[in-house]
């Protein structure tokens, strides 16, 4: 063992640590080397001011470490996150993708979410673009299983992981995990965005960008940027969901059992009172429902537990049932954290409940196991922000036709009592104005949180939906660079070339 070094630091060595102390240039400082590793001692922050009356805490003003500068941040990886943060890159920017998680993915891999594009019954126009190229990269490394009843596919959620490493790490996207974006740069005397400031393991930091897309789901970079956005009221939002995956099924006496009572989505409507067209009513569904019922006759689990019901999806060779969806509560606010902490442990109960419902009932669940809840609850509905237009789910059950088109949606809804499948061939042109956020320019918002209303929501918050907005959004921003415009004022001529060159349907 080397012996601890006493030696004074140089005058001169000292003044530099002193101010560069006080200027908090420099935070955490190493006293002495014992050779088991440097004694480090962080500058903890001088005293700020509480306000009790008012609630509240006044942080003393502090400087912050630039940890990056790019041309385009994009903050949140999933599907719309992912999508923006390649689509930029491809168009030839400089990338940064921040996520407060440790992989990519979004609800793909933190809920457990696989089915990116179940709504594809025969008949269905797809979205072109990265959303289906994700979908076929995944299959092509083998994390995919068929979906039962049509050709999409079930993503293996945690293989996807590394299937988006992969896109990452070959395109040139520079990214950043573990890190959560906390608030907002604005160039001085401008409504004009320039960076951000974000908390990790490292601390506080600023990551500077010359156009940012706020991919996070719940329009955190929006709200914190002062734009304005609608949140569902409580009781009307959409509900959120701990999704659990369980081990030891019998995959065959479980599908003989889907065989034998055949559920389609008319079943839906004893749950959700669903609006549909007629159409969706004799098509089979992966659903359980009435079996919540008999296990309640049975005494297996509460008679007041009511938010059972939903669908199963991939079954492995290795007896698992994964991505269950069946535990759906309601009147808790996803931007409010203690309604998270409420959910999260709620969720984890009533998930137990469904699989102890599941054993009791449902043959081939018999000797089934909890394998794992999701890492995260599962949030369908958040803000969302308003924008240059605001989607109508008039718009999106009407075919509509936008001249600034950034990509297709099929009309597929599923939310707020509507469900209309796409099998008729129909879809709708997404405008690039449900993007752009009214009160701050060189932000654009893509994902779930885009401008519309409910039903439009429905639509839009599909994943593969999500995908459209996120390759919009990415290829403009990145044009909006090249043209040396801002994302308010770019020339969507430009932005469609692009976007048709990286293989996007726009009409
Ligand atoms: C239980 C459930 C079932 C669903 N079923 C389906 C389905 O079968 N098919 C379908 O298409 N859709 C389904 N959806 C909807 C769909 O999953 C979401 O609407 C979609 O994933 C939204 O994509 P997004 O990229 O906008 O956001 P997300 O997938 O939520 O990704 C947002 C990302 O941003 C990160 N993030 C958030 N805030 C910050 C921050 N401040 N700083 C840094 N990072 C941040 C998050 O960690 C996350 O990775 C379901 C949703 C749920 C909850």
């Amino acid at each position: 063992m080397q012996d601890e070094d006493k030696t004074p630091a140089p005058f001169p060595a000292r003044i530099a640590r002193m101010l560069s102390r006080w200027s908090g240039q420099r935070l955490t400082f190493s006293r002495r080397n014992t050779g088991e590793g440097e004694v480090l001692q962080h500058q903890p922050p001088a005293a700020g001011e509480l306000d009790a009356a008012q609630g509240v805490y006044i942080e003393p003003p502090k400087a912050l470490p630039i940890l990056a500068t790019c041309e385009v941040l994009v903050v949140g990886a999933g599907p719309a996150g992912l999508s923006a943060a390649l689509a930029a890159r491809r168009a030839g920017a400089d990338v940064i993708l921040l996520e407060r998680f440790g992989c990519f993915g979004g609800a793909i891999t933190t809920v457990g979410m696989e089915t990116l594009a179940w709504y594809r019954y025969e008949g269905t126009i797809e979205s072109e673009g990265i959303g289906v190229e994700m979908e076929r990269r995944a299959a092509a490394m083998g994390g995919t299983v068929k979906w039962p009843y049509n050709d999409s596919e079930c993503l293996d959620a945690d293989f996807f992981k590394v299937v988006a490493d992969h896109l990452v790490r070959e395109s040139g996207i520079r990214p950043i995990l573990h890190c959560m974006a906390v608030d907002v740069i604005f160039e001085e005397g401008t409504n004009r965005l320039k960076g951000l400031i974000t908390e990790s393991k490292s601390g506080r930091q600023v990551v500077l960008a010359q156009r940012i897309i706020d991919c996070t789901g719940d329009a955190d970079i929006a709200h914190l940027a002062g734009a304005s956005y609608r949140k569902t009221p409580k009781d009307k939002m959409l509900g959120m969901t701990t999704v659990f995956n369980a081990s030891g099924v019998d995959k065959q006496r479980f599908l003989d059992y889907t065989e034998a009572r055949p559920a389609t989505y008319a079943d839906w409507s004893r749950t959700w009172q669903q609006q549909t067209t007629g159409k969706e009513e004799a098509l089979r569904s992966p659903y359980l429902d009435k079996e919540f019922d008999e296990a309640r006759a049975l005494g297996v689990i509460p008679q007041d537990s009511t938010n059972l019901g939903g669908s199963w999806s991939s079954l492995t060779e290795a007896g698992e049932a994964n991505n269950l969806n069946l535990v759906h509560m309601y009147g808790f606010d996803p931007t409010d954290v203690m309604d998270l902490t409420r959910a999260e442990m709620q969720g984890r109960s009533e998930a137990l409940q469904a699989l102890m419902a599941l054993k009791a009932v449902v043959p081939g669940f018999e000797k089934a196991k909890l394998r794992n809840f999701s890492m995260t609850i599962g949030v369908r509905d958040s803000r969302k922000i308003i924008g240059r237009h605001n989607l109508t789910g008039d718009e999106v059950r009407n075919q509509a036709k936008f001249a600034d088109s950034i990509g297709i949606f099929p009309e597929f809804i599923d939310g707020y009592a509507v469900l209309i499948l796409p099998s008729t061939g129909r879809y709708f042109e997404v405008p690039y104005g449900c993007m752009v956020p009214l009160e701050v320019d060189n932000l654009l918002v893509a994902g779930r949180c885009v401008a519309g209303d409910m039903v439009s929501h429905a639509a839009m918050r599909n994943m593969m939906a999500c995908t459209v907005t996120g390759q919009g959004a990415g290829v403009a921003a990145a044009v909006s660079i090249r043209q040396n415009q801002s994302t308010a004022d770019v020339d969507l001529v430009d932005v469609q070339a692009e976007l048709e060159k990286q293989g996007v349907r726009l009409h």
